[in-house]
């Protein structure tokens, strides 16, 4: 944004375009003021960037690779995460979400984003389960309950897309109906609670403190992605039940940015406390899938069908996994499912940028070999200049378009960063060189043992002495 900002105003100078003469003068004579810019004022769009001509299409390169990194740039320090979780999605489906401010209204993409958020929320989380309710007309409805399927709740979400928005909202009913849901679930789980709210107010029965209150009794965590503007009560809200931060409470600025924080509560949370990180064992089962000649009624669903799972400690019949036994209550779960939990723990290193000087080492991408942009004749020549251009790119991009694993060394392209940050969550050179590189092979075997010895603890193993000591995660 700052960049932006001092560009354009040097640009309102003598030779700025006649069209534009007026804008700009009245920019400029504003920043001459110095007066702090408001918040609205920060939006960029693509036309405020100042596009030349000449160099149209390196800048529009530069933003969409700038677009797919921006979502790279995660924290990386190893920290203990819970990562069975349990959580409410909690919507608005109140008047106010009938505005056109979003496209193509508030309660559509709200709609459309949860069950983007639900898909990706047991992507990431196979292990965990979670309910959706709705705010309507002064009351809560319950819209799915607690499970671990993710079909049944974009479902139930997407039946709602044949209402109107109308009444309403009343935080305090939809908290505690969140309260409810979230009360008999185990301890050793987290418990959260994600909110979108349109509305700028909340019509509740009673006292919204007494209900904070207990939600900080039952340690439930609540984040809020507002659509509107920032209420006091949310961040309140948030605020104490977050041990006072505020930074799982947005407001959005546009649709982008709606789905960026509301995706955002799909990684698991940081265990805060000692007392929620202590070690204890949870008992899970693996059942293998059976396939039977004659089909029989499944335990959950009460569904006849030819082939499910039997639970390993009483041999109940249920058809997907994972779930918890209806007869036993022993959480049935698939070893991948724990595997596809574990990249949380490990987050893979954020790759670095690669100067002009040192991207004379690769032509290619190491990964997917497609070719790299040569160095240009001066960064060829050790030209003080030369070494100075990276250190300019104050965005994430790179400006060799080559992205450096610090632990292998090797260059990637910026499509195989984003695809091994987001999906594989391994380094392609760190893989294919493990025998080069003793030291950490021998913390990756130890960290696949622990993982396939482990299946059974619900807190993962404390990570491997890594530089940054787990202390960071306090949050204040
Ligand atoms: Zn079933
Ligand atoms: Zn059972
Ligand atoms: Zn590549
Ligand atoms: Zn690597």
């Amino acid at each position: 944004m700052a960049d932006s900002d001092s560009d354009y105003i040097a640009s309102s100078g003598d030779e700025a375009p006649k069209s534009k003469s007026n804008k700009t003068g009245k920019r400029g004579k504003r920043a001459g003021r110095e007066k702090p810019r408001e918040r609205w004022e920060e939006i960029q769009r693509a036309w405020d960037l100042g596009l030349e001509d000449d160099n149209i299409e390196s800048t529009i390169s530069e933003l969409l690779e700038a677009g797919k990194k921006r979502r790279l740039l995660k924290d990386e320090t190893p920290l203990q995460r819970g990562i069975i979780r349990h959580l409410v999605l909690i919507l608005d489906l109140s008047v106010a979400m009938a505005e056109k401010d979003l496209r193509p209204t508030r309660y559509l993409l709200s709609l459309r984003y949860a069950c983007d958020f639900v898909r990706e929320f047991f992507e990431q989380n196979p292990i965990s389960q979670m309910a959706v309710v709705g705010m309507r007309d002064g009351i809560a409805i319950r819209i799915s309950d607690m499970g671990g399927n993710p079909q049944t709740h974009v479902d139930a979400i997407q039946k709602l897309r044949l209402d109107d928005p109308d009444g309403s909202p009343s935080l305090q009913n939809a908290l505690e109906m969140a309260r409810g849901a979230l009360f008999h679930t185990p301890s050793h789980g987290t418990r959260e609670v994600v909110i979108i709210y349109g509305a700028l107010w909340s019509a509740d029965p009673g006292d919204i403190h007494t209900t904070i209150r207990s939600l900080v009794a039952d340690k439930i965590r609540v984040a809020v992605v507002g659509l509107a503007a920032q209420v006091s009560i949310c961040k309140e809200l948030v605020r104490i039940t977050n041990a006072g931060d505020t930074s799982s409470y947005t407001v959005a600025l546009n649709e982008v940015h709606f789905r960026e924080k509301l995706l955002e509560a799909t990684t698991p949370p940081v265990t805060r406390t000692q007392k929620m990180s202590a070690n204890g064992l949870l008992m899970m089962g693996f059942p293998s899938r059976i396939v039977e000649r004659t089909a029989s009624l499944c335990a959950c669903h009460s569904q006849m069908n030819k082939g499910g799972y039997l639970c390993s400690r009483c041999g109940t019949k249920v058809c997907q996994l994972p779930c918890e036994c209806p007869a036993c209550g022993l959480t049935l779960i698939l070893s991948t499912h724990l595997a596809r939990s574990y990249h949380h723990l490990f987050p893979l290193k954020n790759w670095l940028e690669v100067s002009w000087t040192e991207a004379r080492r690769s032509t290619h991408c190491f990964s997917c070999q497609s070719a790299f942009p040569p160095p240009p004749a001066a960064a060829l020549k050790d030209t003080p200049d030369a070494e100075r251009q990276p250190a300019k790119t104050g965005s994430s991009t790179s400006i060799s378009s080559r992205y450096k694993c610090p632990d292998c060394g090797m260059h990637f392209c910026v499509d195989c960063d984003v695809f091994c940050h987001e999906i594989l969550y391994n380094c392609p050179g760190c893989q294919s060189l493990g025998d080069e590189k003793p030291a950490r092979t021998t913390r990756g075997k130890k960290r696949a043992r622990e993982l396939s010895e482990g299946g059974a603890g619900a807190p993962p193993p404390p990570p491997p002495p890594a530089p940054p000591e787990p202390e960071p995660m306090v949050i204040d």
